[in-house]
Parts: structure tokens; C-alpha cells; sequence
């Protein structure tokens, strides 16, 4: 029997306000907090802050990218009008969005960007000092803008110098067990978070607590619970316990989907795209070259101009399938992969490559769309990696700090699971349904059905920046603090460790590893709760994950050693977390839902994709349902109860309306003067 943890002392480290995670949202939230205490004349203002997170280096802002990651703000452009009301309906157009929050991002967008910039993020400007835009996916006016590849990871980056330089603490390689929560309704309160302390290095993980009066949560999304994924390695999120704390979570059916590279995981969206290299497919081996893309699209300047708008229409949509539209390449890359069992590559050392009859690749014979862009860009070179060495060299050296070469060798990519759209409910300070507990950053379901590109990276730092106000300028005029919470602490502390103890004691007899459990997780959701949905998948995927966690909480997990208790718990929150999705996807399903956003509901008595997209389970062309748009007014909400059913239950919320912003100065002044504006009545 794999020996127990025994006699460990616990002591509770204690705080004012804890930041769970730091990536780009956490670290903001921490340079936020630091700002609004000074302001209101805290001494130091490090002091009760702490940033606890169980990666410091992991999580998708340090580790992710794409050939520009993309900041999407208001317009900047000199010549460009822009309004936040504008942002905001742009944000809402596609449904299931709340409008205060939208409109808040909107608000909120050129401040956090003007933020970043004197945090140092290298925002490229001209002489004049505009910050020029480009256009991305969802987006009507180009807002966006970019550091390059990584510009999630120097978002973090310089802003975690500016906490540092402060000396907030930041406790680094403890993962989340549990919070320990007292009270009920609108009294409810997080007082504590016991994490696995990873920093011993011995054998065991020992337990430690933190206790603290206001808690942001900025965990970021759940990318491990897929096979498919370019989320970066280890990012496991904090969904379970935030769950069983009794946090609302929102669209949870509402994730990003797109064609990523494997090997190295980076989104191969914009300019990847935009230069147009061959895609081709090989057998397991990587021998039987096929241009497979050429049958499902009529001729070389259609194929062309798709590949090149697959640049900015990334994600996989369902609404741009049919027609020969830019996302039946995810599908067709998908048949390949998927359905065939082949590989598929993107070659930047040749032009696509047509089939019989077809015409040779010729630049000037593409759609406006593309051959306006490569003009106006000067990107007119022969062969695509010399495009994209003129276009966007940071992207090509992006993969040589990886070991791939690209004017070597191509690049193998897949349909990856990017991005979580959905997440926690919040109110328009982002704050959740338990007071005092706000989260942001991909954890917050903010979204909607669909996002413009690069409006994830401005809404965690809207977000951080709203949360860390409220925090500083409203909880610190609340005097309502529960004196006696340590008692709860103390009883939570012993059953953590009882259970960790429990979980050794359990493994012996236990069939499934950790990786055992994540692949059952990840083909789940990769196979059902992905790109592609159909109700009684689903159902069975749902019936079989409940299964799994109730097997796991009643036998355990096998394990070699102590060593092993993070993965263990690791995959006892994730199957958790994908059960709570895929209970999403059976709520939606059940208020009849149609293919919308990134992902398609399949329906034999639907539309079909494209004669040649052969769904595998009937032997004919795919066909799914259309989007029903009146669900754009419906939010499933779902929340965890240990008694229900299916462990969560369900309930439907209307988008809240956006705000209407006609208040005279006097009367704003006065209420802002009074605190009013934190809408304590709405708590
Ligand atoms: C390939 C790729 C490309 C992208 N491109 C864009 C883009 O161009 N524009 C855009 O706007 N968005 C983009 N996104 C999305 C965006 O990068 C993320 O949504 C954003 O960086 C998330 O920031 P965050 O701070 O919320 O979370 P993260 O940066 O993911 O940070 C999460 C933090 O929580 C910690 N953590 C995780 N699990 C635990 C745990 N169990 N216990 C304790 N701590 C934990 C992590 O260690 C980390 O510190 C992209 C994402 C990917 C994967």
C-alpha cells in the first residue's frame, strides 16, 4: 500500500483579496487592485494581496499564439470612428451575450489597451503615434491590433514586472482541491481554497489553505479535457471546484474550434493563411501524398481564395460551410484526420496544388477579397514561405524556437479545441453569484456565441480592471465580515487531507491510472462535445462520463505513488468539468438546439455540408440542423447539486439588456460620489 500523508500541520496563510491564476487576466486584476488601494490611500497596498496559481509559467496567455495573436479594442485608427455602444452590439450581434458586460468591454477597452502599453507590451504605432487596426474573424470595423505571435505572453509578462516591483507575493505551483465555502443565498462566501502544495518536491503533496475576504478567479479555460486541443499542456482550469463551490456556470456549449498545429500547438490562423501554402494529406506513414482539398471545392481561385479567408474567418463556423465556404476546409481537414485516420500538412514551400484540368495557382485569379489584401500588402511573391517571410517574419521564427523549420518541412495540423466562449455567470463588475467572488479572464462566461478574434484578451483585462474597483472602492465599505470562519476552515482542512489520504489508501484496488481517465475524458469530448454534436451521442457520452465519476469517487484512481496524487485529482475535476459540458449540451439540446457558433448539431433531416463530407455513422453526406435563432435570447445556466440527476442542475436566463448611457453629469457625479454606482441592490 502506497504509504499515507500523516500528521501534517496546516497552517493558513491569510489576505485580504487572492488572485487565483496569472495569465494575462489574473496579473491585471493584481496590477488593478494595486492601483484603486493607492488611490484610496492604502499605505501598502501589496500587502493584503496574493496571487496564487498552480503554473506560473503555464496557462494559455504565456503559452499560446497564433502568427499575430490578436488584442481586439476600440478603434484607434485616426481616420476610423468608433463607439463603445457600436463595440458592444458588435460583441452581442450572434446572441446569449449580456449587454452590460458588452458594453463595459467596449468602455472599458481603451483604457485596459493604454494599460498594456505603458506596462510596456510592444503595441506597434506610427509616426504619429496611431496604433493602426486590422480586421479579424467577427469583426465589421478593424479594431484589432498585435505584438506579434506572443502577445498574450508579454501581456503577462510586463504586467507581472509591475506586481513584482510592487512585492505582491505570488505563490506559485499549488493547484486548486477545493474551496471552502459557508452561508447560503445571498450569504454565501468563499472563505478559504485549499491547494496541493507542489513545492516541496518530495514524494507527497501536502496541503495548503489560504483564506481571504474577496477571491478573483482567473484559472483560465478547461483545455485539458480534450484529445484535439492547442490549448497548451497542463492548462486544467479551475471549473471543478469552482463548481462544487456553487459558482453558476453559463453557455458552456459555446467553445472555439479551428485548425492548429499538433506538433508544436499554435493556431495557424491570419497571415499562416493568408499566404496560401498547399494543404495536402499523406497516409499514418506520412507516404500517399493527396491534394485532398480538391475534391470538395470546383477550381484553383475558389480552393485559393478559402484557404487565404481561413485566415480570418479561424475559427470553424458553422454558419460558413455550405457553398464552398472558408470553414469546409476544417471539415474536409476533419474527414481526413478523423474519418479517414490520415494525416494533413500545410506545405509553405509550394503553392496549392490543383487536380485535373484545373488552372495553375496564379495570385491574380483570386476572389477580391484575397487578391486586394496580398496586393495591397506587397505579398505578390512566388511561393508562400516568401510571402510570409515578407508579410510576418515572427511567424515563421515563432516555429524555429520550436524546432520546425518551415523552409524545410511542413507543418502537421489538425481541428483543435482553442478557446471556451462560455464559462462563469457574472454581473456587468464581474462578480459571480457568490458575493465577494468575481471571475475573469476565459473563465468567465462573457462571450456569447461567437466573439470577434482578440476579444478574449480584452475582456480579461476589462474584467480584471472592473472586479479590482469593485473590490477596492465597494467590499472595502462592507463591514459585514464573518469573524468566525475559521472553524470551517479548520473542518475542511481535516477532510482535505482525509481525502487525499483516502485517495492513496484507495488506489490499491483501483482499475483506472490518471491517463487512463483523461484519454476516456478527452476522446469523450473530442468525439462528442466538440465541432460536431448529435443528441443521442451526447446523451451516451453524458450517461457514460456520470458513470465514470461516480466509479472514480467510489474506487478510486490507481496510482504508483504520492507522486501521482495531482494527476489524480487533476482528473477527477476534469471529468467533473466535462460532465457539467456535456450536461450543457443535453439542456441545449433539449430547448432544441441548432448548429451555431463553432460547432454543428448533425440531423439527418437537415442541410446538407457538401456531397463528399461522408459522416461515418450513416455512410452518407453530413447534414445538420441550422441555427435556432430564438435561442440567442436564452442563457443556460447550470449549477452543480450533488442530488440532482445528472449532478447539475439547469435553469434559463435572458441576455441582460445593454445599459442606456443618458445620465446628466450632475447626477452621475453625485452617484459616483456616494458609491452608487456599484449597484449594491443588484448583489
Ligand atoms: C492557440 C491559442 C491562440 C489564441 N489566440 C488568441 C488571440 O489571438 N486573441 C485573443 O483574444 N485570445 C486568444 N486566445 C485565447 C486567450 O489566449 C486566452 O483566453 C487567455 O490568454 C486566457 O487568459 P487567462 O488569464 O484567463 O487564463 P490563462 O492565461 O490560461 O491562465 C490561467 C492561469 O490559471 C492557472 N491555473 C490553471 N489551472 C489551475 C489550477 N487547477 N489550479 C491553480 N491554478 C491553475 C494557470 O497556471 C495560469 O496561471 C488564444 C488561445 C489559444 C490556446
Amino acid at each position: 500500500m502506497i504509504e499515507n500523508q500523516k500528521n501534517q500541520s496546516v497552517s493558513v496563510t491569510r489576505a485580504n483579496t487572492i488572485i487565483v491564476g496569472a495569465g494575462a487576466a489574473g496579473m491585471n486584476a493584481a496590477t488593478k487592485l494595486l492601483e484603486f488601494q493607492r488611490i484610496a490611500g492604502a499605505e501598502n497596498a501589496a500587502d493584503g494581496l496574493l496571487v496564487v496559481t498552480g503554473g506560473l509559467a503555464l496557462g494559455a496567455s504565456r503559452m499560446s499564439g497564433s502568427d499575430k495573436q490578436t488584442y481586439y479594442k476600440m478603434g484607434t485608427s485616426p481616420s476610423v470612428p468608433d463607439t463603445a455602444e457600436d463595440f458592444a452590439a458588435t460583441l452581442t450581434a450572434f446572441g446569449c451575450c449580456h449587454g452590460d458586460t458588452a458594453l463595459a468591454e467596449g468602455i472599458g477597452s481603451l483604457r485596459s489597451f493604454y494599460h498594456l502599453v505603458e506596462a510596456g507590451v510592444p503595441f506597434p504605432h506610427d509616426p504619429s503615434g496611431a496604433f493602426i487596426g486590422y480586421k479579424t474573424d467577427h469583426d465589421p470595423a478593424e479594431r484589432a491590433t498585435s505584438a506579434g505571435p506572443k502577445t498574450s505572453r508579454f501581456m503577462s509578462e510586463c504586467l507581472q514586472a509591475v506586481v513584482e516591483r510592487a512585492g505582491v507575493r505570488i505563490i506559485d505551483k499549488h493547484p486548486v482541491l477545493r474551496f471552502v465555502t459557508t452561508g447560503a443565498g445571498a450569504d454565501k462566501r468563499i472563505v478559504a481554497m485549499i491547494c496541493l502544495d507542489l513545492t516541496t518536491g518530495g514524494d507527497e503533496a501536502p496541503i495548503a489553505v489560504f483564506a481571504a475576504d474577496n477571491w478573483i478567479l482567473a484559472g483560465g479555460g478547461p483545455g485539458e479535457i480534450y484529445q484535439s486541443t492547442v490549448y497548451p499542456r497542463g492548462q486544467t482550469g479551475i471549473h471543478a471546484p469552482a463548481l462544487q463551490a456553487g459558482l453558476a456556470a453559463c453557455n458552456l456549449t459555446e467553445s472555439q474550434y479551428g485548425l492548429a498545429s499538433i506538433k508544436f500547438r499554435w493556431n495557424v490562423s491570419g497571415t499562416y493563411m493568408q499566404v496560401i501554402p498547399r494543404i495536402f494529406s499523406t497516409d499514418s506513414g506520412g507516404g500517399d501524398e493527396r491534394e485532398f482539398l480538391t475534391e470538395y471545392f470546383d477550381d484553383m481561385p475558389s480552393m485559393a481564395t478559402n484557404i487565404f479567408l481561413k485566415g480570418y474567418q479561424w475559427p470553424f463556423d458553422a454558419q460558413r460551410i455550405t457553398g464552398c465556404q472558408s470553414s469546409l476546409i476544417d471539415m474536409a481537414v476533419h474527414q481526413e484526420t478523423v474519418v479517414r485516420g490520415r494525416r494533413v500538412w500545410m506545405d509553405f514551400l509550394h503553392n496549392p496544388v490543383g487536380t485535373g484540368g484545373w488552372d495553375e495557382f496564379d495570385s491574380g485569379a483570386l476572389g477580391a477579397e484575397a487578391g486586394d489584401y496580398l496586393a495591397r500588402t506587397g505579398a505578390l511573391q512566388a511561393l508562400p514561405i516568401e510571402r510570409l517571410a515578407h508579410m510576418n517574419p515572427p511567424a515563421i521564427e515563432l516555429y524555429a524556437e520550436h524546432d520546425i523549420d518551415l523552409h524545410s518541412e511542413p507543418l502537421e495540423i489538425a481541428v483543435c479545441a482553442q478557446h471556451m466562449n462560455g464559462g462563469f455567470a457574472v454581473d456587468r463588475w464581474w462578480q459571480s453569484n457568490i458575493p465577494h467572488t468575481f471571475v475573469i479572464g476565459e473563465m468567465a462566461g462573457t462571450h456569447g456565441v461567437k466573439r470577434p478574434g482578440g476579444s478574449a484578451l480584452n475582456a480579461g483585462q476589462v474584467g480584471a480592471l472592473r472586479s479590482a474597483e469593485y473590490i477596492a472602492c465597494a467590499n472595502s465599505r462592507d463591514s459585514s465580515k464573518d469573524k468566525n470562519r475559521d472553524d470551517p476552515i479548520n473542518v475542511a482542512a481535516a477532510e482535505a487531507i482525509a481525502e487525499i489520504n483516502g485517495m492513496l489508501e484507495a488506489s490499491e484496488s483501483a482499475s483506472q491510472t490518471p491517463r487512463d481517465v483523461m484519454e476516456d475524458i478527452r476522446l469523450r469530448m473530442t468525439r462528442f462535445g466538440a465541432h460536431l454534436r448529435s443528441r443521442p451521442a451526447a446523451r451516451e457520452a453524458l450517461d457514460a462520463a456520470l458513470g465514470q465519476y461516480k466509479r472514480l469517487s467510489e474506487e478510486g484512481i490507481k496510482l504508483t505513488g504520492p507522486d501521482q496524487l495531482p494527476q489524480a485529482v487533476a482528473a477527477m475535476q476534469q471529468c467533473l468539468t466535462h460532465i457539467a459540458m456535456l450536461k450543457a449540451i443535453c439542456a441545449m439540446f433539449d430547448r432544441g438546439a441548432g448548429s451555431r457558433g463553432s460547432h454543428c448539431i448533425l440531423d439527418d433531416d437537415g442541410v446538407e455540408m457538401h456531397p463528399r463530407l461522408i459522416d461515418p455513422e450513416t455512410d452518407r453526406p453530413y447534414r445538420f440542423k441550422e441555427e435556432n435563432e430564438a435561442l440567442r435570447n436564452e442563457i443556460v445556466e447550470i449549477t452543480f447539486n450533488a442530488e440532482a440527476d445528472d449532478l447539475f442542475e439547469t435553469t434559463v436566463v435572458p441576455p441582460r439588456p445593454m445599459p442606456a448611457n443618458d445620465t446628466a453629469f450632475e447626477t452621475a457625479w453625485a452617484k459616483f460620489r456616494e458609491g452608487g454606482i456599484y449597484d449594491k441592490e443588484l448583489l
